[in-house]
């Protein structure tokens, strides 16, 4: 390469770089929000083309995209029409939790059986390891905030803001998913958590079967009130948060039953 084109080289490299800082700035001011910034203050990198793990998108920087309800969804048809009619959707909260996540896991597995995780990004912070277990499994991961504070409708702005983007950063950061879910702490919706979860480009997410495992009421209490479930349902139920035995057994008993009863697991 002679002088000339190496000036042209280093010129043209010089020109992509101011370029796609440029768009990084576009990006963050049309959306008003900045996510939050990482422990090391670093910026995710895409990882290769020909990496064994996920590719995560180009960008954690999230653009308001068309989702289909503003509100809180309780079925399956409300975000996905066009789903089996015979469909039946589990969610999986506050993991990823490393006693009983990956007993979850090894469950699904055996029962061929996919399911929505709803993430805490510290806890993915601990456990990277089972987050990305998570979504090599072929789950879909839900945001589910960074640290699940509650009542989550009655945090400042700011803060609010910064758990939701918090959480969407680390879930992109680990898992090279750009979720386009998100569930409230505790199911705490108010139109301030209803706006900040829409300028995200996310779908808010409710579930219409909740068997309240979280509080223990025992194994069969949650069964019970899991196999009330009918097609289209969205069921609730929790790997982290503390002793989930009861949800574990539950699960065990419940998935076969709902599958002899012709209902197909889909994630969200
Ligand atoms: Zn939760």
């Amino acid at each position: 390469m002679d002088e000339m084109g190496r000036r042209r080289a280093i010129y043209l490299a010089v020109l992509v770089a101011v370029e796609g800082a440029l768009a990084a700035c576009a990006d963050t001011s049309a959306q008003g929000t900045r996510p939050a910034a990482d422990a090391t203050g670093r910026k995710p990198r895409a990882r290769k083309p020909n990496s064994p793990s996920p590719s995560p998108s180009p960008s954690p920087v999230f653009s308001p995209v068309a989702v289909p309800s503003r509100k809180p969804i309780h079925q399956i048809k409300e975000i996905n029409p066009a789903a089996p009619p015979n469909s039946i959707a589990l969610t999986i909260d506050d993991g990823p939790d490393p006693e009983w996540t990956p007993k979850v896991l090894d469950l699904l597995a055996r029962h061929h059986v996919v399911a929505t995780f709803c993430l805490v990004g510290d806890a993915i912070r601990e456990h990277p390891e089972l987050a990305k277990r998570i979504a090599a499994a072929g789950h879909a991961i839900c945001n589910h905030t960074m640290s699940h504070p509650q009542p989550f409708a009655g945090l400042s702005s700011e803060r609010m803001i910064a758990e939701v983007t918090g959480a969407h950063r680390e879930i992109w950061k680990t898992t090279g998913v750009t979720s386009r879910l998100f569930r409230s702490p505790g199911g705490d919706w108010s139109p301030a958590v209803l706006a900040t979860v829409a300028e995200n480009g996310m779908q808010p997410l409710d579930w219409d079967i909740d068997p309240r495992d979280w509080a223990r009421p025992g194994t069969g209490a949650i069964e019970a009130e899991l196999l009330h479930a009918k097609p289209g349902s969205i069921l609730l139920s929790h790997d982290g948060g503390g002793d989930r035995s009861q949800t574990l057994s539950a699960l065990t008993t419940v998935i076969p039953v709902l599958q002899s009863r012709g209902l197909t697991f889909v994630t969200l």
